[in-house]
Order: C-alpha cells, then sequence, then structure tokens
C-alpha cells in the first residue's frame, strides 16, 4: 500500500546496554500517592485508578533542553517511575503482571496546571493539560532482566540543586502489579506501551533556565534544562 504522506517516526527510548524500546502507548496513573492526593485536594482514600495518556512523541531523550509550553503560566513537575511493557496481555492477573514488564526508566509528567485546573473545573478532557509537546522527558530504560523489579527505594526530584519532591516507591497507593492489572482490564496492554506511575507531593512550577534533576533508586537519573 503506498502511503500519501510519509509515515510518522517511530518513538524509541534509549535502553541502558544497548538498543532501543519502541513506544505505542503512554499511560499515566492519576493520583497514586498518599500526600500528593492530599495536596491536589483530594481525599487519599483508595479509591479506583484512573488513568490519562499522552502521544508517544511527547517523550522527550535524557539531557534534553525543553522549551516552556505556550499557553500556560503554571507549568509543573511531577516526577515518576516509568513502566516499559515488554509482553502484552489483557485481564493480566497481579500475581502474573511483572512478566509483562520490560524494564523501568525514570520520568516526568509535565503538566500545565493552570490548563488542567480550569478542565478539572469546567468538566472537560485534561489532553491539553497533560498530552502536549515535550510533557514527557524520560531516561534510558534499564531491563529488568539486569536491574530486576523495582518495587521499593527512593524516588525525588531536584530542581537548581534544591529537592522539591522525595518520597518512596512503596508509597504507592497502586503497585505496579496492581496498575498493570488493572489497567489491562480496560485496554489490552501491548509491546511497547509505556506507564508514567505517579507522581509523589511537592508539585511545583518550573521557569526557563530551570535545571531538573530526576532520581529513582536503581535507574539512571534524568536531567533536563527548562529553556
Ligand atoms: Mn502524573
Amino acid at each position: 500500500m503506498a502511503l500519501v504522506i510519509p509515515a510518522p517516526a517511530t518513538t524509541t527510548i534509549p535502553v541502558a546496554g544497548g538498543g532501543e524500546f519502541p513506544v505505542r502507548r503512554i499511560f499515566c496513573v492519576g493520583r497514586n500517592y498518599a500526600d500528593h492526593v492530599r495536596e491536589m485536594g483530594g481525599d487519599p482514600d483508595r479509591e479506583e485508578p484512573f488513568f490519562f495518556t499522552k502521544p508517544t512523541d511527547a517523550i522527550v531523550p535524557n539531557g534534553a533542553e525543553v522549551h516552556y509550553p505556550t499557553k500556560t503560566k503554571n507549568y509543573h513537575h511531577e516526577i515518576e517511575m516509568v513502566v516499559a511493557i515488554g509482553k502484552g496481555g489483557k485481564n493480566i492477573p497481579v500475581a502474573q503482571a511483572l512478566e509483562h514488564v520490560f524494564g523501568y526508566g525514570v520520568g516526568l509528567d509535565m503538566t500545565r496546571r493552570d490548563l488542567q485546573q480550569e478542565a478539572k473545573n469546567m468538566g472537560r478532557p485534561w489532553d491539553l493539560s497533560k498530552g502536549f509537546d515535550n510533557s514527557g522527558p524520560c531516561s534510558e530504560l534499564h531491563p529488568a532482566a539486569k536491574v530486576g523489579h523495582i518495587e521499593k527505594g527512593a524516588i525525588w526530584l531536584e530542581v537548581n540543586g534544591k529537592v522539591r519532591q522525595t518520597s518512596q516507591l512503596e508509597k504507592m497507593i497502586w503497585s505496579v502489579p496492581e496498575t498493570i492489572s488493572y489497567l489491562s482490564d480496560y485496554v489490552e496492554l501491548a509491546a511497547g506501551d509505556v506507564i508514567f506511575s505517579g507522581t509523589p507531593d511537592g508539585v511545583a512550577a518550573v521557569v526557563a533556565g530551570d535545571k531538573l534533576h530526576g532520581h529513582v533508586d536503581g535507574l539512571t537519573d534524568l536531567k533536563i534544562t527548562i529553556v
């Protein structure tokens, strides 16, 4: 079949040790750390997880300069562990969910917080507050086959050398296996899908010139600069 325009490029994330992980879809978990639920004015009782998505080309490589986005005056960081799916499936049991994980990375769910608040107030979708250009910086992925499954340890973000967010992965309300299982009841997961697993408290605004340094124990640190 002849394509009438050039096919879009496949977004990839480099893999530590070699190779590139092709990205199919990006799912993000909302409100997955109780302290962040509270700071956003919510009730951290264990409500069902919910998801939103970003386009695959939201991915930005480690070390990049990220342009401050248009149409916002409140551009926020959300440090998150990223889970890359290597084997698809639907209705995946929690006990088998980690078998579907290729590896892990450090990501930022960058957010136009003012647009998100307006969307919440008006009952509108979050797409343009969450799924805009360059809204998903992500470090190299580390294969679970090499580093194991990342289920506990520190997650933090510094901006210009000062700690903004710091927490522990084990504080996630929904664990990675639970999240995969739950999401796979809604969509058939496929190799190449990526899940941003939610952010701890401390989300705040950044401006041009800020240097962001994100960390999850056991993974490669993510560093980007806002320009
Ligand atoms: Mn998030």
